[in-house]
């Protein structure tokens, strides 16, 4: 049906009359998405039971990736391009005079993540597919994601996600490979002959099922498995209320927890993490066994990844099924758990280091409970040992300390690897945070740079650039990002530069046309289009980009004769609905937006606009539109930033500081291309070390400080002078935790040579381009790579084509 156009144009109009039950003319676009879609699946499925049979028959090691998010984004146009059908499609539908990016739109986002965790193990699954590892992902099938984002008035509102409304044509529901996953009750213990043995007694059921999707490499035969579980009920017993049996099931997988880096300690978030685990472990087990005799041998055949500490009950969950259900030693459970799995950490940030309180945990987990219990106990007396007399560090170490289990710990002290996103996160995980654990372990710790898939970030979401490259290098850097690299000697080409100056071009107008059409806001094409979008959070410091517009704001309405080059500001951020600062900050943005695009003379030089609803699929249209790139985090506080590679790739050039991966963006294209500024992480470090930093003196000393500081809070962005007044007292009453105002020079500085650099128009060409061409390293198929090298051990099986 996809081998030539005719043939697909009338299969598609045949399927479009038996599903939908009517003819071609009645039809809308969504009956016409939702019958492209199935086709599709339908298409993919020989190749995805292919895959499946292989790896059964070859029987190598397969690798598990446990996440409690994966940020998908629209499959429709990326199958496609990698099944290799998109052009023919596309034409087939036209000559039906069906646009294919109209049927595209109708495709809901899948938005199963916050932000970049659930990104990168998004791309990871591309490049897992795409260069032929057997990886399959598991998670969670939220029926709400992520919320969308509505602004009333400047303020962010939240509305249900709802992604199933209309059914999700990729999915493929598994009922008999259901499994239970038991919460509450008591534990018996018994002696035994052959020693103790635990039973769970009065436990709550819950039926995990699986809903399968397949994951398409790019012009491969590999069809990996995204496999979400969805809680339903199990079966009824005689004494229960049915109905809120059924409610309190079903909850478990009703909605994605939308905070980032932030842990919110709710019962539910702990139920849905066991969920995810226990499923997916009962799993494994079960198809590792199916194939193979020995569970002492499971980590020759299976690798088991935990993506940060969410899924770290993996630890004692995998002990207690080779412990209680498959009769091996505590020792030798042991020595399979922490050989099969390893662990992932994001980030540094103590809000977000999960601790439970065990008056929370022990009741609904108590079989787990004992096993972590036993765990600590184990390694509390190794430490005894090791560090005789020394309970301080004893106890700050510990699994359990304090009534609250650290999640953390756990995952380090049950896996064989730990590894940090960026070069200097891993870094500080070593010499700082964890450093107490690298010194008993220190051949567990390693790097892995995040990377990003190309094939969505350029492949996918800027054709135009794509095209434009072929023709300067050729193809082979698709299949092979790091010879992107070929670019470079085309850099100092003029009709190359003249090419993409166009291509960059029409790309604005793209995104101005979308800008105009949502917020009726009319930008100058010709203005740098300076962008930050990721999730709203103090250490991603939008607050320093904010109190730069509102001091140009000051600068340009005071001198009538300071001129800058025109720029266009555009913002794009969700803040968690409980976290007050980050919603204030976005009403901030609003008040500034209203106070310049309504200036008559401001407005002719700088715009600011919001874009509502931040997601992948708006983000695929705003990286290819990008001339700079804010990636203004805390130094030291952003574990790596995915968002920055994006940015870099579509030619984009960066205003960052030297925090996580900018660091190695910087090492790779050089000092002279990338505009840096303030604080280094080891100066951060410092000042929290020794307390010196006074937010005040810099508010004292700096006009230019003092002037937008008290913008905030006497009138002049809101009427009433209490609106921002949390954002004030973080600056000074809270001495600025994020050195916001100790930075606010520097970033200043930064964007006056930001500001000429642009206007030495070939200049900055090169440098795009020159971004451009380093930024293969940034694929996540080098990440994938040295995952499944060094941590997993796998490889690619049955490479064909
Ligand atoms: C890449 C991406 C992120 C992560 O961005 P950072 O700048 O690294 O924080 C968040 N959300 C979406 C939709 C993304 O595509």
């Amino acid at each position: 049906m996809f081998s030539n156009k005719d043939r697909f144009k009338e299969a598609f109009l045949k399927r479009l009359e038996s599903m939908c039950g009517k003819g071609f003319e009645e039809s809308t676009k969504r009956d016409q998405y939702h019958t492209l879609g199935n086709m599709i699946r339908e298409y993919i499925s020989s190749k995805w039971i292919g895959t499946n049979e292989l790896y059964r028959s070859e029987n190598k090691k397969q690798v598990y990736y446990l996440s409690i998010e994966f940020l998908l984004g629209r499959l429709l146009g990326q199958n496609l391009l990698n099944l290799g059908i998109k052009d023919m499609v596309e034409e087939g539908l036209s000559e039906l005079d069906i646009r294919l990016s109209e049927i595209e739109e109708c495709e809901p986002d899948p938005a199963l993540g916050n932000g970049g965790l659930g990104r990168l193990a998004a791309c990871f699954l591309d490049s897992l597919a795409t260069l032929n590892l057997p990886g399959h992902g598991y998670g969670i099938r939220y029926k709400h994601g992520l919320f969308d984002q509505k602004i009333v008035d400047g303020y962010q509102v939240e509305l249900p996600e709802q992604w199933l409304r209309h059914g999700n044509v990729w999915e493929v529901r598994k009922p008999d490979e259901a499994v239970e996953i038991s919460f509450w009750g008591t534990i018996e213990t018994n002696y035994a002959n052959n020693g103790l043995s635990f039973k769970h007694v009065g436990a709550e059921k819950v039926l995990a099922v699986p809903y399968d999707m397949p994951v398409v490499g790019y012009h491969v035969d590999t069809v990996n498995t995204l496999r979400l579980w969805n809680a339903e009920p199990s079966s009824f017993g005689p004494n229960q209320d049915v109905l809120s049996y059924k409610r309190d099931t079903e909850a478990i997988t009703d909605f994605l927890y939308p905070d980032d880096t932030h842990d919110e300690g709710k019962i539910l978030r702990l139920k849905q993490q066991y969920f995810l685990v226990s499923s997916s472990i009962q799993r494994i087990i079960a198809s590792y066994k199916k194939e193979n005799q020995n569970v002492r041998e499971l980590h020759h055949s299976v690798a088991i990844h935990i993506n940060d500490t969410h899924p770290a009950l993996a630890v004692p969950e995998l002990m207690r099924i080779l412990i209680d259900v498959e009769g091996l030693t505590w020792d030798e459970a042991w020595d399979v758990t922490t050989n099969t799995l390893s662990y992932t950490n994001h980030t540094i940030l103590s809000e977000a280091l999960e601790k439970w309180p065990i008056y929370l945990f022990k009741p609904l987990l108590p079989r787990i409970f004992m096993i972590i219990e036993e765990i600590n106990e184990r390694f509390c007396a190794e430490l005894w040992d090791r560090y005789p007399g020394e309970w301080e560090r004893i106890e700050h170490m510990a699994i359990i300390a304090h009534d609250l289990v650290k999640m953390a710990h756990l995952a380090i002290v049950g896996s064989s690897s730990i590894n940090g996103v960026a070069k200097i996160h891993s870094d500080i995980l070593k010499n700082r945070e964890m450093k107490s654990f690298y010194e008993i372990y220190p051949h567990k710790f390693n790097n892995k740079t995040n990377g990003i898939t190309h094939r969505r970030w350029l492949l996918k979401a800027n054709p135009e650039l794509t095209e434009l490259i072929k023709e300067a290098i050729g193809d082979e850097w698709v299949k092979q990002p790091e010879k992107l690299l070929d670019l470079k000697r085309h850099v100092y080409n003029p009709a190359l530069k003249e090419q993409f100056a166009a291509v960059k071009r029409k790309r604005k107008e793209i995104l101005a046309k979308k800008i105009a059409d949502k917020n009726g806001i009319i930008v100058d094409i010709d203005s740098i289009f300076d962008v930050q979008v990721k999730r709203l959070h103090a250490y991603k410091r939008q607050l320093l980009n904010v109190l730069h517009i509102m001091y140009l704001y000051n600068r340009i309405k005071e001198d009538p004769k300071y001129t800058i080059q025109p720029r266009t500001f555009i913002f794009g951020a969700k803040a968690s609905p409980t976290y007050y600062y980050a919603k204030k900050v976005i009403k901030l943005i609003h008040s500034l937006a209203e106070k310049v695009n309504n200036d008559p003379r401001v407005s002719q030089v700088i715009k600011v606009v919001f874009m509502e609803n931040y997601r992948v699929s708006l983000a695929e249209d705003i990286f290819p539109a990008a001339d700079v790139s804010e990636q203004i985090s805390t130094a030291s506080k952003e574990a790596s930033g995915t968002g920055n590679m994006k940015f870099m790739m579509n030619g984009a050039l960066t205003v960052g500081t030297l925090d996580g991966a900018n660091i190695e963006i910087m090492e790779a294209i050089g000092k002279e291309n990338i505009f840096t500024f303030g604080l280094t992480a080891g100066e951060v470090l410092k000042y929290e070390e020794n307390g010196r930093y006074r937010s005040m003196e810099y508010y004292h000393h700096d006009l230019r400080i003092r002037q937008v500081v008290d913008q905030l809070t006497n009138g002049f962005y809101a009427e009433d002078e209490g609106e921002f007044g949390a954002i004030a007292d973080s600056l000074l009453v809270q001495n600025d935790q994020y050195f916001v105002l100790r930075d606010f020079a520097s970033y200043i500085d930064v964007q006056e040579k930001v500001g000429t650099a642009y206007q030495h128009t070939d200049n900055w060409l090169e440098q795009a381009l020159i971004n451009i061409s380093h930024s293969g390293y940034f694929s996540s198929d080098r990440t994938i790579r040295e995952y499944a090298e060094n941590i997993w051990n796998i490889e690619p099986v049955g490479v064909r084509m």
